[in-house]
């Protein structure tokens, strides 16, 4: 049976939650991230302000020279959170096989469900009606046999897209694509490409695996060949060698509120978890390193039975890594989270995202963790109850 594939992705999703509860912030460049003057980023930027080319992750300054009339937010993790949960609970109705990978974006696995929900076009219209009308958020779908194509669809109509990417035309869907749009090719690749005189998917194409690697590395040369057949799995800049992905920041002044140290902690997990994702890999082992004011340095790590699946899977177990190494009031130079002993993923099974054993663990973690964030309060800032006891139950459910 041929899968079908949903990529679900809220638009412009920070901005326009910020839009959304301020409407006088409605048609104006809205920039959610840091503050001007800052050495920090840009989270998200409402689709005015991508107008002025920013873009996320750009330094704050550069956005501010680019557009200082653009209103400039400061990120509220929890509300974006509390929102994603609505969302979410929407999205996996609808599935069983639903997985989340970001704050904003989720796969649901659809293939069979046409009998009991109609059309998967009508399914992916009734998934975005519901939640506008539960939220007033638009988001973007995609529709494909596999995950990499059903992101690529979902970015294809942006926003408030809905498009479909039929079994038999995955090549001609990608022709029409220039090469910069091929989720996971960089910067660098591109002008690799370009000094080989590469110039379109279709070209690219022409060439044999056995040139690609010679050409590009094994790793990047793997990854075009499928990718150009709209099979591949992305896997974005790394090589096969690279055993760990992490990210870290380093703070322009020292830090030590702890829930802002935390809400730092999430967002790192959860860019982690997206480029775990787009490498089509998989990792049992959480990790954090802590650089305090002097440069005394601190690594840590766990493991765990099953493969990590969630931003907030990573966030519990590194939030909980950060909780007993930190004293609470040494201010913190630098946080990086990562995941190691990273391997890769085959992506000629179709087992790897839904595969039963990890599905069900996943399913009864989430079940502990929601229960406990009730009893708890709020799911992040309310987290730190959770005790060495906890953490103990957690692992003998594992
Ligand atoms: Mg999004």
């Amino acid at each position: 049976m041929i899968s079908i594939i949903f990529h679900i992705d809220l638009d412009a999703f920070y901005a326009s939650v910020e839009q959304h509860d301020n409407p006088l912030l409605k048609g104006k460049p809205v920039i959610v991230g840091a503050i001007p003057g800052t050495r920090g980023v840009v989270s998200a930027c409402s689709y005015e302000a991508r107008k002025y080319g920013i873009h996320s992750a750009m330094p704050i300054s550069q956005a501010y020279r680019q557009c200082p009339q653009g209103v400039f937010l400061p990120v509220r993790m929890s509300r974006y959170m509390r929102i994603s949960e609505v969302i979410m609970n929407i999205a996996k109705e609808y599935s069983p096989e639903f997985q989340q990978v970001s704050i904003d974006e989720a796969y649901l696995d659809m293939t069979g469900t046409e009998r009991l929900f109609g059309p998967p076009e009508d399914v992916a219209l009734t998934i975005k009606k519901n939640i506008r009308n539960k939220t007033g958020l638009t988001l973007s779908i995609g529709i494909a046999p596999n995950k990499y194509l059903a992101k690529l669809a979902s970015e294809h109509k942006k926003p408030d897209g809905l498009y479909r990417i039929m079994d038999g035309e995955e090549e001609a869907f990608l022709d029409r694509l220039s090469l910069k749009d091929l989720w996971g090719v960089g910067k660098k690749t591109l002008e690799r490409l370009s000094e080989l005189n590469i110039r379109t998917v279709r070209e690219l194409r022409l060439y044999p695996l056995h040139i690609l690697n010679s050409m590009l590395g094994q790793a990047m040369g793997e990854f075009l060949y499928n990718a150009v057949r709209g099979k591949s799995s992305g896997i974005h800049t790394m090589t096969p060698r690279s055993h760990s992905i992490s990210n870290e920041i380093t703070f322009e002044t020292d830090r030590k509120d702890s829930e802002g140290l935390q809400r730092v902690i999430f967002e790192l997990c959860n860019q982690v978890m997206h480029r775990l994702l787009q490498e089509k890999s998989r990792s049992k082992t959480a990790c954090i390193k802590l650089r305090y004011f002097n440069f005394h340095t601190i690594n840590a790590q766990q493991t765990v039975r099953h493969w990590i699946s969630s931003t907030e899977e990573l966030f519990r177990l590194t939030k909980s890594l950060f909780e007993s190494r930190w004293d609470g009031y040494s201010p913190i130079r630098l946080i990086g989270i990562g995941l190691s002993n990273v391997v890769k993923t085959d992506y000629h099974t179709q087992a790897e995202l839904f595969d039963d054993n990890d599905y069900k663990k996943k399913k009864v973690e989430e079940a502990v963790f929601k229960i406990k964030s009730q009893m708890g309060g709020t799911k992040i800032t309310r987290a730190s109850l959770m005790n060495k006891k906890d953490t103990r139950k957690e692992t003998e459910i594992e």
